[in-house]
């Protein structure tokens, strides 16, 4: 650079000056290099965000070398050697620095090296946050995240009134794979179109993720305005795709956030509590718009934090669960025939029942390991009962996720080998709706478990479809009918005609019925009249811990005493404490 060498060259003291005036417009840094007292001066400002001695410091190479990445020490050495031994000016490098907390951080440093007589004088130089986020986005034309950000700053002191309306397009990923991501882009852009096109003066509005934009009003707009506003936006898109002939079926969800919902009004909370907005929307269908509710989120942190407790109890040799038995009679005698294994779960000493953990363990696919340790558990008692009533039996639910995912049949008959149980010991419970889910699945374990000789009950009957051509094509060896059906015939005498009429074709098929359910006396009496083969029901007993089962069920016939039916339907609570009834 023939200029600087003959243009008198500014003082290193008169550019820090500058680089303090130029501090407050950018959010880029500035620096000065001075190599003739080997000594560093960056904008103020990047003490805050960097692992730097100070804004000010001498011993240049080795403080540079303690806030570069460990990584990228030696691309800045071979840099900063090559500049000096040549006679290169420009320093271009991309590398990481660490922050205060020690992460990584890409920057582009871009200097000019100044020689006098060809040496090395000074640099002077930027160096920007190439990771930062765009403050706005090319795609859509609208602001992005980093602007949301800075437009929130304003509010850290008093919280505003009014809402933020989380749009998001549903299914965005895949119309990127199916008609390309230019078309995706294209439909980003129409999206930012269309927003700028609905919103009201005073409103501002930011594309925050890829397929994600928020419009924000803060002007004490109510939940009914953010509702219309998405609605209004949903309608555009709606005509768009109509236009279009339905190249792309695409649709917006929308998840509106009030202020005054967001107790600690910062950035995370709002991105979090807005996000859980969006995705309930999703949740419930997409192509509609949710108002954040404080309880519906409670419930997702309970459920997220009962999962998190699921998880742990799996990986804990199933520590907090525990298998209840409810016993099954003979409705002929009142003999005992057996119990039903049904789980539980012990989370902070809670008692937590199936309906609200079992479609979790589903979901998580821990249904397989636990399922599976619940017909140990299951048949272990089973093996013990039968020292006192011989040919005792339990039934085991058995989940359609386990039936797609794992090889019960396998699981079934290794462990009826391991407590030396015949393969008729053992009724497995299956309902008709997972039944209806997956057909194929369903029926290859049915024949299967059939031919290997083990019981099975078609669970829940009179719920679902009660599709009755199933009964002959699977010809379960037991129907239980449920609860709901057997309150219905109570109260309707065409119901409890339907009942009759089914129990008497399903004893024509040679198949057996249960009664499940069954809670008063009453109850007991009518469905007396049919009768079931089988009764289960608090009225016969609850589901207990297999100590307390044993003690009630069990010991009385030990002692030699006659076939007791307890009356257990006085006390409805299933929480039992052992040795206690
Ligand atoms: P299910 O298989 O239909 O089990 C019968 C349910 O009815 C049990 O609920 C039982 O406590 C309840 N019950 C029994 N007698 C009466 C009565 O007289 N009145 C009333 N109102 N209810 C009665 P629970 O134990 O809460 O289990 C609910 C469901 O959770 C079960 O329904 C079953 O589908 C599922 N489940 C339980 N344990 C397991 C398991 O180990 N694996 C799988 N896959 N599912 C299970
Ligand atoms: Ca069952
Ligand atoms: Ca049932």
């Amino acid at each position: 650079m023939k200029d600087s060498q003959t243009q008198k060259l500014l003082g290193v003291e008169e550019l820090r000056q500058m680089i303090d005036l130029y501090n407050p417009c950018t959010d880029d840094y500035l620096f000065v290099l001075d190599f003739q007292t080997d000594s560093y001066y960056i904008s103020p400002h990047a003490r805050e965000r960097f692992q730097l001695p100070g804004c000010f410091f001498h011993d240049v190479q080795n403080n540079l070398l303690k806030v570069t990445f460990p990584e990228d020490r030696q691309a800045l050495i071979d840099d900063l050697t090559d500049i000096m031994s040549t006679d290169r000016t420009a320093h271009n490098l991309i590398y990481r620095w660490m922050d205060t907390a020690g992460r990584p951080v890409w920057i582009n440093c871009r200097g000019h090296l100044v020689r006098q007589d060809g040496k090395p004088v000074y640099m002077v130089g930027c160096i920007n946050e190439i990771g930062k986020k765009q403050k706005a986005d090319n795609v859509s034309g609208l602001l992005g995240e980093t602007s949301l950000q800075q437009y929130l700053q304003n509010y850290t002191d008093v919280k505003p009134s009014g809402y933020f309306l989380r749009l998001g397009l549903d299914n965005f990923k895949s119309i990127n794979a199916k008609l390309g991501i230019e078309y995706g882009d294209m439909l980003l852009r129409r999206m930012g179109d269309f927003i700028v096109h609905c919103v009201r003066p005073g409103q501002h509005f930011y594309r925050i993720m890829a397929d994600e934009f928020m419009v924000v009003d803060f002007h004490g707009s109510t939940s009914k305005d953010a509702m219309d506003l998405y609605m209004e936006i949903r309608k555009i898109l709606d005509q768009y795709v109509e236009e279009n002939h339905y190249e792309a079926f695409v649709t917006v969800s929308g998840g509106i956030l009030m202020c005054q919902d967001v107790q600690n009004f910062t950035w995370s909370q709002i991105m979090k509590l807005s996000e859980f907005a969006l995705t309930e929307a999703k949740t419930l269908g997409k192509n509609r718009g949710y108002v954040f509710k404080q309880e519906d989120y409670d419930a997702f942190l309970k459920r997220k934090y009962l999962t998190q407790a699921l998880q742990q109890a799996v990986s804990d040799n199933f520590k907090g669960f525990e298998v209840y038995y409810q016993p099954i009679f003979h409705t002929e005698d009142s003999s005992l025939s057996g119990a039903e294994a049904l789980l539980r779960f012990h989370s902070d000493d809670v008692l937590v029942m199936p309906a609200d953990f079992i479609e979790i363990l589903e979901e998580t696919g821990l249904i397989i390991p636990v399922g599976r340790w619940v017909l140990h558990e299951a048949l272990r008692f089973a093996k013990k009962s039968q020292e006192v009533v011989p040919g005792f039996r339990v039934n085991v639910n058995v989940s359609y996720v386990q039936v797609m995912k794992s090889d019960v049949v396998a699981d079934i008959m290794e462990a009826l080998e391991l407590y030396d149980l015949q393969p008729s010991d053992l009724i497995v419970e299956l309902t008709e709706s997972g039944l209806v889910e997956s057909d194929t699945y369903f029926t290859r374990l049915w024949k299967q478990l059939k031919e290997n000789g083990v019981q099975l009950a078609l669970d829940d009957f009179g719920t679902g479809y009660s599709n009755f051509h199933y009964l002959n094509e699977l010809r379960p060896d037991i129907i239980k009918i449920d609860r709901s059906f057997t309150v219905r015939a109570m109260s309707n005498e065409y119901e409890f005609n339907l009942l009759s009429l089914l129990s008497g074709m399903v004893k024509n098929l040679e198949l057996k019925v249960c009664v499940e359910g069954v809670e008063t006396e009453e109850e007991r009496d009518r469905i007396a009249l049919l009768p079931p083969d089988y009764s289960q029901g608090y009225f016969f007993g609850r589901p207990c811990p297999q100590p307390v089962f044993e003690e009630k069920f069990l010991h009385p016939l030990s002692a030699g005493g006659a076939v007791r039916i307890i009356l257990d339907c006085l006390g409805r609570s299933d929480t039992y404490s052992y040795g206690h009834i």
